[in-house]
Formats: C-alpha cells, structure tokens, sequence
C-alpha cells in the first residue's frame, strides 16, 4: 500500500499520523529529535508541548478554542482525548500533565500497527510520494531554505510580529473614524479601509508613559537573532524618544476626524482590515512584547477602543510558517508541488490546539487522496473550517501573520443582537451551527466509506 510520509511529530505531525493510520493507510513519521534538537523542546518524545501546558478554554458553548477542543474530540483525535486523559485540575481551562501526556501520544503511535517512525531531519522536499511538512514553528534550518528556494524567500517568515487584533464591533465609532491616509484608494473600500483613532496630547503622554511602564517579557534564548532589522516592537520605539511614535506608526497626517473637524489630533492610532468578512482589524504597527495582561491595560487607553475585545493580542517569536493564501491551495497542498501538504503552525496557524486540528485535517485528506476516496469539502461554519479557510484565502495574504482560532473567523450570524448583551446569544448559536456542520460532515465520511 502506498504510505504516506509526515514530517515532524509534534502537535500536528502526531495528530496527522493517528488520522491516516486509523483510515487504514500506513505512516512513517519522520522527526528529527532527538538526534537534532530545537531550542525549546527537551526529549525525543513525539506531541511535546514547549512551553506553556494549556490547550485553552474548554468551554464548548462560549469559546471558539473550546469549540476546537469538542470537534477533535468527535472525530477521535488522539491529541486531545491523550490531553483529557491528563489533565490537571486549571478551573475552566485544560492544563495537561506535560510529560505523561507526550509520552501517551509516543506510545499510541509506536503501538500503532500502521505507524512506524524514522528518527532523522528531512532538508528537502521530496518530488514524489505523498508528504505532509508539520515541522511547525523551529523547522530546522536546511529544511527552511528548501523551503523558501520552493516558494522564494519573501513567503516564509522566520518571526511572526503581531499587532493586536480587535473586534470590529467592538470599536466605539463615536470617536474612531473610517478613512485611508489621504483617502488613498481607487474605491470607497479602499478610501475608508483604516480605522483611525485620534488622540490629544494628554491622551498621548499618558500613552507613552504606560507604553514604557508596562510589564515586558523577555526574548528566549537564540530567538532575535536576524530579527530587529524587520519590526521594532512600539515599545522600544517609544524608548527611543517620546516623539518617535508620533512619526512613525502614530502619525496624524492625511486624515480628518470628521467628530471634530477643527481640532487635528495631535496622534492617531490606525487599524487596519485584517479578514475579508470585515469582522477583524489589526492596529497597524503595534507589534510588542508586552505582557497579555498589560497589552490589554495600554491599548484600551486609545480613545476608541476603551471597551476593545481582542481576538488575539500581540507578540513577537521565532516562528517559521508559511504565506498560506498565496502557497496553499484550498485542501492545504503546496500549489506547485501538490504531492506535498503542510499542516500545524507552519501553515500560519498559532498555539497546540490548532496546529493539532490542521494535523487532523491534513491527515485525513492525504488518506483519502491514498485511499481514492471522496472527502466532503471542510464546512466554513466549523471551527476547523473557519481556520483553514482563513489561512488558505480568507486572511490578507500582504499582512498574514499567525492566528489564533477565535468567532472572528466565523461568518456572521444573521437576527442576533449585537453589542455586550447579545455576545453570549451569538457564541452559543455559532457553536450549535459548528456541531451540526461537523457532525454532518463526520458522517458523510463514515457513510462514503461504508459505502466502499
Ligand atoms: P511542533 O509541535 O513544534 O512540532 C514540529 C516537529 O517537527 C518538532 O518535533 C520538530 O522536532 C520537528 N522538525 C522540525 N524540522 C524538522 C525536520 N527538518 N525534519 C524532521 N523533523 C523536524 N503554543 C501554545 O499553544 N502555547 C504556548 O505556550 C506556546 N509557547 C511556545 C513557545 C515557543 C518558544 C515556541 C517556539 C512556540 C510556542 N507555542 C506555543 C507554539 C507551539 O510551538 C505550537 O503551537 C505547536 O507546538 C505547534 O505544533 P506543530 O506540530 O506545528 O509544531
């Protein structure tokens, strides 16, 4: 039978493997460690979690992670039923026993009659054969410039910088406005694509001060290397000169607030579109290293976003990943090389539970396509679907940077209240249309197999 290959068994390669292995299609794992290790991750194990041991929200009614977490589960992912099996008491999050938890994943697979795994780094993408690429976020090196020599340097990023990202509808426009710099812009979508929100010159000392006061983490060890040349986090702008900001990112020109013409804010925070549903915007430049906490406690001082709610905040990291809506096509295969199929963060997603879900994905489409099987296109109204329709096309390919699964990928809903009171009301009706659309479509799959 024909195999399929996965390289890297983290989230998404252990995830990937224990779909295909389980449509009955034989998988080498390919994984460098431990011969070749990463700075971050510590043992040889397969589904390693480096850093924090929290997969998120559990909470399958409210949350869109927690929505991720109840789909794998009905469509028997090995990474979060092992998650379950190790968890550890976190409130309404899932925090997970880290070490007996990888070891459960490397043991499942191992046993597995259709796995086997090859302990090597892969610095090549092969021409033939069928290849799942999941080296997630600390892709070796040789395999990285492979990488880029196939879709050219520009398109595979070593750092994810990311400004944070808000909730359309949750930007006050009594004081924010829409207009583009000059009102550059061939159609009125173009001229008012920005976000503005202006400040005075209090607003914007009392800005700078808690920009520099606030808690800050640190690089890791070996992860700025090459970076600053790109991005200053605005933080380190503002240290150096309290005017920076105002010139660079900050900049007041070419726009007029048309709540008060008269008056020209002496700074104003743009934010830019950042999904063709219109749902998010990213504050333009506003790359940090911020702590969560404190990110939120500094940008809700921009009048307008005083009552802001973030679908993800900002930071800068090591990460290598892929400019997916220009690389991938729409079942996650390298365009010009559809034997290859990437999957995990290096597809542009961020965090174990989501790298895990496009590892789930991605295995069960390679084994159709080994199985000649029919595989019902992924429904836009799921959680998965609604991810990897971002990365694959939905996102803006000019700015695309990692994302978090959050409702602002979801299409909207029609007849539900918006504002504060009606977000409880809108969550619980996009995860009951989410578990219909997923359990339809599980079915759809037991069916045309059954049918076989
Ligand atoms: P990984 O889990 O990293 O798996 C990729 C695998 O590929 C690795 O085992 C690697 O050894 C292997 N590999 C790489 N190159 C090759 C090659 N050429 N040949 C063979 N094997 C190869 N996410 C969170 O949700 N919470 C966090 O707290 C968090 N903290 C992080 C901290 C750091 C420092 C980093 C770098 C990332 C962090 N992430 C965190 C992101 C996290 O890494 C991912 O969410 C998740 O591990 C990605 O899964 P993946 O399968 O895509 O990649």
């Amino acid at each position: 039978k024909t195999e399929l290959h996965i390289v890297g068994g983290g989230m998404a390669g252990s995830e990937a493997a224990w779909q295909a292995a389980s449509m009955g299609v034989p998988v080498v794992i390919h994984e460098m460690r431990p011969k070749v290790g990463t700075f971050a991750h510590r043992t040889g194990n397969l589904g390693e979690m480096v850093c924090s041991n929290s997969f998120r929200s559990d909470d399958d009614e409210q949350n869109a992670v927690g929505l991720l977490h109840w789909e794998m589960m009905h469509a028997g992912g090995l990474i979060m039923r092992t998650a379950h099996a190790h968890r550890l008491p976190a409130g309404g999050a899932l925090a997970v026993d880290r070490d007996p938890f990888a070891q459960a994943v490397t043991d499942a697979l191992t046993a597995h009659p259709n796995v086997r795994v090859s302990h090597e780094e892969v610095t090549e993408l092969p021409t033939d054969g069928h290849w799942i690429f999941a080296t997630g976020p600390l892709t070796s090196t040789a395999l990285g410039a492979a990488i880029q020599a196939e879709t050219g340097a520009e398109r595979l990023a070593f750092f994810d910088a990311i400004a944070p990202i808000v909730y359309a509808d949750t930007i006050d426009m009594d004081i924010a406005w829409r207009q583009s710099r000059y009102d550059k812009g061939e159609t009125e979508a173009e001229r008012t694509a920005y976000i503005n929100c202006p400040m005075t010159r209090e607003q914007y000392d009392a800005f700078i001060d808690a920009l520099l006061a606030a808690d800050k983490t640190e690089f890791h060890e070996g992860e700025t290397a090459g970076y600053f040349d790109g991005c200053l986090p605005i933080e380190v702008m503002a240290e150096r000169g309290r005017e920076t900001l105002r010139h660079g990112p900050m900049k007041p020109v070419g726009l007029t607030n048309p709540h008060d013409p008269e008056h020209k804010p002496w700074a104003v925070v743009q934010l830019r579109r950042d999904n063709a549903l219109g749902t998010l915007y990213n504050i333009v430049g506003f790359q940090t290293k911020m702590k969560y906490g404190a990110q939120k406690d500094v940008f809700r001082m921009i009048p307008g976003l005083g009552e802001a709610n973030f679908a993800r905040l900002g930071g800068i990291h090591r990460n290598t990943f892929l400019n997916s809506p220009t690389l991938l096509d729409e079942r996650m295969r390298l365009r010009t090389r559809p034997n290859i199929r990437f999957a995990g963060q290096v597809t542009g997603v961020e965090g174990y539970v989501e790298s895990a879900a496009m590892g789930l994905i991605a295995g069960r489409m390679a084994a159709s396509e080994i199985l000649d099987q029919d595989l019902p296109v992924v429904p836009q109204d799921t959680a998965h679907g609604a991810l990897m329709h971002h990365i694959s096309g939905g996102a803006e390919a000019k700015t695309f940077q990692p994302m978090n699964v959050n409702f602002g990928l979801f299409r909207p809903l029609d007849g539900i209240r918006g504002g504060r009171r009606g977000r409880r009301d809108r969550y619980k009706a996009y995860t009951d249309r989410a578990k219909a659309a997923w359990t339809e479509w599980l079915h759809a799959q037991r069916a045309s197999r059954a049918a076989e």
